[in-house]
């Protein structure tokens, strides 16, 4: 077995990559391991995630305990136990997918472990919003946001999205700055929808141009004819010690 190391650029963070780096007696190889450790913030883990998609994840985080990591400080020789005796669980975290079509093929652009958004920041866009191939809605606005029961809790949240159990595989639409007139009518709530569901995208008005994020990454767009997002069956493998329910975390971060 081969592992890597992906740490946030802080003290805390490097100590505890160093600690780790020697005591352990995996192979070191950055083109192909089998497991990352990531180490500081959620946002370590999910960029680790996207960088070595078929590996499985250790999280630490070095802060506070976050959504995704499943080791804290006071967990290191846990992990490091855990990776040297091969005595572990994995669970999977389910992702949702981007597809694009620029009007000659449609491809899978990328996946998000917390979310996908479609927005034009400095200008609003139109769109048709269909589910299963059903006209829904004719969206104008910033854009919108699709998140996964994890990343119910990051952006989605400022959106005034719902926070959802992780139990469930499900997909949340939520408005940014969606205009309601008698021109435009949307829903104007947070949608959660059964993760079965193919979301598509179309008819864009008023832009040649407009931004995908996934997760930390944005891409510039132009001319697209449609877009869908749905959940594909792609998945994050996380390594854990010991099962923490989820609502504990969402407990412990936003209630005292
Ligand atoms: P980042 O600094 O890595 O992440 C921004 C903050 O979001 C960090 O404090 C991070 O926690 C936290 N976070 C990440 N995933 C979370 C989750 N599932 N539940 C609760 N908090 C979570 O910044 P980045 O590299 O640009 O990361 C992009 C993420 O930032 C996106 O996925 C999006 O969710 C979030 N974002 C939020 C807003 C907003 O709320 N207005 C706007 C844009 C983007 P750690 O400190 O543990 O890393």
């Amino acid at each position: 077995m081969k592992y890597v190391t992906v740490v946030r650029d802080d003290n805390t963070s490097k100590k505890v990559e160093e600690t780790i780096k020697s005591s352990l007696k995996i192979t070191y190889d950055n083109d192909n391991p089998d497991y990352v450790i990531a180490i500081g913030g959620d946002g370590t883990i999910i960029k680790a995630s996207h960088q070595y998609p078929d590996a499985i994840i250790f999280g630490i985080h070095t802060g506070h305990l976050g959504f995704y990591a499943n080791y804290t400080l006071d967990d290191i020789n846990v992990l490091i136990n855990d990776i040297n005796n091969n005595d572990f669980k994995v669970s999977n975290v389910d992702k949702i997918s981007i597809f694009v079509n620029d009007g000659k093929e449609e491809k899978l652009f990328g996946s998000a472990l917390n979310e996908i958004t479609i927005n034009t920041p400095l200008s609003a866009i139109a769109m048709d919003v269909s589910i299963d191939d059903n006209f829904f809605e004719r969206f104008k606005g910033t854009g919108l946001c699709f998140s996964t029961p994890y990343g119910s809790t990051a952006y989605n949240k400022s959106l005034n999205g719902a926070v959802l159990d992780t139990s469930l595989n499900l997909i949340q639409m939520t408005e940014i700055a969606g205009i309601n007139s008698n021109a435009y009518r949307t829903l104007a709530s947070p949608l959660v929808l059964d993760g079965r569901r193919i979301i598509k995208l179309d008819k864009f008005k008023n832009i040649n141009k407009l931004y995908i994020t996934i997760d930390y990454e944005t891409h510039e767009m132009n001319n697209l004819e449609s877009i869908s997002v749905l959940s594909n069956g792609l998945s994050t493998k996380m390594a854990y010690h010991e099962y923490e329910d989820h609502l504990n975390r969402i407990k412990r971060t936003f209630l005292k």
